[in-house]
């Protein structure tokens, strides 16, 4: 028999009932350092990339390290579509994240990663759609194209954006980069911590986020 993920089937009821999303058979696996190094290489990712990552999702495989039960959750969010093959990964990141703090309900369940993204997420982007983590997630969980649903909400929280740019610039990955989730990893012989990765707020989102932020944060540039 395999052994499930920590709260796996908690979660997943908890994630389909907020989220208003089917989720079918869900495979989370739990893996050491060298199991992640594996599964991360097979989907194009090298071994110095595998270091600190503590979760990943590829496709419908959920895969967490056995010493961050914690990360479960914030990867089946991932799973439920709030992904970077679905959506930029500065946002899924940040949504995923600002879901997660949503639904936990103990400490066990959520450890923060990505700070500047979730950030970004509930300080700006939410505030401007007056919408709640779990609110946003529903809508794009459940897009065909949730780049395209998103900034069209955007627009609408700001006329006059172009709405097709903003798409572009909100847009998923290039195929074969699926998520992970990296904790802050504190080198030995460095004072500084690996940083998450996100790959570049685009140009134009900065500025979309900068124009959600409103006039006042403008005149301050
Ligand atoms: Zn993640």
């Amino acid at each position: 028999m395999i052994k499930k993920c920590h709260k796996q089937d908690e979660f997943v009821a908890r994630i389909e009932g907020a989220l208003n999303v089917r989720m079918g058979r869900v495979t989370c696996k739990i893996v050491d350092g060298d199991g992640m190094a594996e599964v991360m290489s097979k989907a194009g990712w090298s071994k110095n990339q595998a270091r600190g990552v503590v979760g990943f999702q590829v496709d419908d495989e959920v895969y967490v390290l056995d010493s961050a039960p914690w990360t479960v959750l914030h990867e089946l969010v991932h799973r439920a579509g709030i992904n970077a093959d679905r959506m930029s990964r500065w946002v899924a990141e940040g949504l995923t994240e600002a879901i997660a703090c949503e639904l936990k309900r103990s400490s066990d369940e959520h450890k923060a990663t990505y700070p500047q993204e979730v950030k970004w997420v509930r300080e700006t982007l939410l505030p401007r759609l007056g919408m709640s983590a779990v609110e946003l997630g529903r809508r794009l969980a459940n897009a065909p194209n949730p780049a395209r649903v998103l900034a069209e909400l955007m627009a609408a929280a700001k006329p006059g954006t172009d709405v097709s740019a903003l798409e572009y610039q909100l847009r998923p990955q290039a195929g074969g980069k699926p998520s992970f989730n990296r904790t802050y990893v504190t080198r030995l012989g460095g004072s500084g911590v690996d940083r998450a990765p996100s790959e570049g707020i685009g140009w134009l989102l900065m500025v979309a986020g900068v124009l959600l932020v409103g006039p006042s944060f403008l005149r301050r540039l």
